[in-house]
């Protein structure tokens, strides 16, 4: 049965919109499995801390005065963060090996979906197994919790920790460990799906796109829409930002970074609905479009994204004018207003 082809932006939508925000909720599932009630039991700490030193100690300000306090003070953080996290890291490691054959499955899904939405043919999921790569990635999130805990516990020691603000931080070290496993875990799987998806790319023989997140850095936005043969890798070190090219290695698929939820499908030039631009190419306009609007994360710095789009406008843009003049603006400006990609109607 031959369906109707799915527009370019459709197809975009369908990957970057729904089949990311599903990803995203797996994402999230595994990582309230993993962190539980930590984050509350880390406020508990905190305060529970800070009532022992004013009581010790007088003050917030003050410098601890008496060393069997401070000795006993300090045991006891050690101890509650002892007990937090050495549970954290394998129980973070159960769930996310648990839930990587899911992982693996949504992304066979997913980029069925996608290649039934190209062609308008029914396309069947490819299952593959979960690779020794992938759990080797999941059992590495122990370790990141490990490196945190043995940091936190070294520097709460009376010798390195006299002052409150000095507990804050060994406390906040150790606590960090909880953003590290919701990090790990959003790399991890969205490395199951893409690992899934090249698997079918091969089975095919067809060639493989990127697909950069709407608000990408500068670096994933470089290589949106860039096709490789199936078993080839994407270039190394492209980048919007001049600063930052050459870096990083040649990649089969995304992640390209941590937290990086950029996918890789399957394309084929017969794809290309006739009148209209390829979708590789319009994954490229995109990309020069958000470059010009500065479409980012708040966690991405704002010169990268000036010398960026100060990039952008210099090799041409080949976007409408009033984008162009938008990013030129704010290049004279030195930053853009609002970064947020638009949602919504
Ligand atoms: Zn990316």
């Amino acid at each position: 049965m031959m369906a109707r082809r799915a527009a370019n932006d459709e197809l975009a939508e369908l990957v970057q919109g729904e089949q990311t925000d599903a990803v995203r909720v797996l994402e999230d599932r595994i990582a309230v499995r993993a962190v539980g009630t930590l984050d509350d039991r880390f406020t508990i700490l905190s305060q529970r801390s800070l009532t022992a030193w004013v009581t010790a100690f007088g003050g917030v300000a003050a410098e601890a005065s008496d060393p069997g306090a401070l000795r006993r003070i300090l045991a006891s953080i050690r101890a509650a963060i002892r007990r937090l996290l050495t549970p954290l890291g394998r129980r973070a490691e159960q769930v996310l090996t648990e839930a990587l054959a899911e992982a693996v499955m949504l992304g066979a899904q997913q980029h069925a979906a996608f290649v039934s939405e190209a062609t308008g043919r029914r396309n069947r999921p490819v299952t593959s197994r979960v690779s020794g790569a992938l759990r080797a990635r999941a059992a590495a999130i122990t370790q990141a919790v490990t490196d945190r805990r043995d940091r936190a516990l070294a520097a709460l020691r009376p010798n390195r920790t006299r002052r409150w603000s000095e507990v804050q931080t060994g406390i906040g070290v150790a606590r960090s460990a909880i953003p590290a496993v919701r990090t790990h875990i959003t790399t991890t799987v969205n490395e199951a799906v893409n690992e899934a998806a090249e698997t079918a790319i091969k089975h095919a023989g067809e060639k493989k796109v990127w697909i950069a997140e709407r608000d990408a850095c500068v670096n994933c936005a470089a290589y949106a829409g860039l096709t490789v043969a199936a078993e080839a890798k994407f270039p190394a070190g492209l980048s919007w930002d001049p600063n930052q090219r050459g870096r990083g290695e040649a990649l089969a698929a995304p992640p390209k970074h941590p937290s990086c939820r950029c996918r890789v499908t399957a394309w084929q030039d017969a794809w290309k609905q006739d009148g209209v631009i390829s979708f590789p190419d319009s994954l490229r306009r995109e990309a020069r479009r958000s470059i010009a609007r500065g479409w980012s994360l708040p966690t991405e710095s704002g010169a990268a994204r000036i010398r960026a789009a100060r990039e952008l406008l210099r090799t041409g843009a080949g976007l409408p004018k009033s984008v162009e003049e938008f990013a030129a603006q704010a290049v004279r400006a030195g930053r853009f207003a609002d970064r947020t990609f638009p949602t919504g109607p």
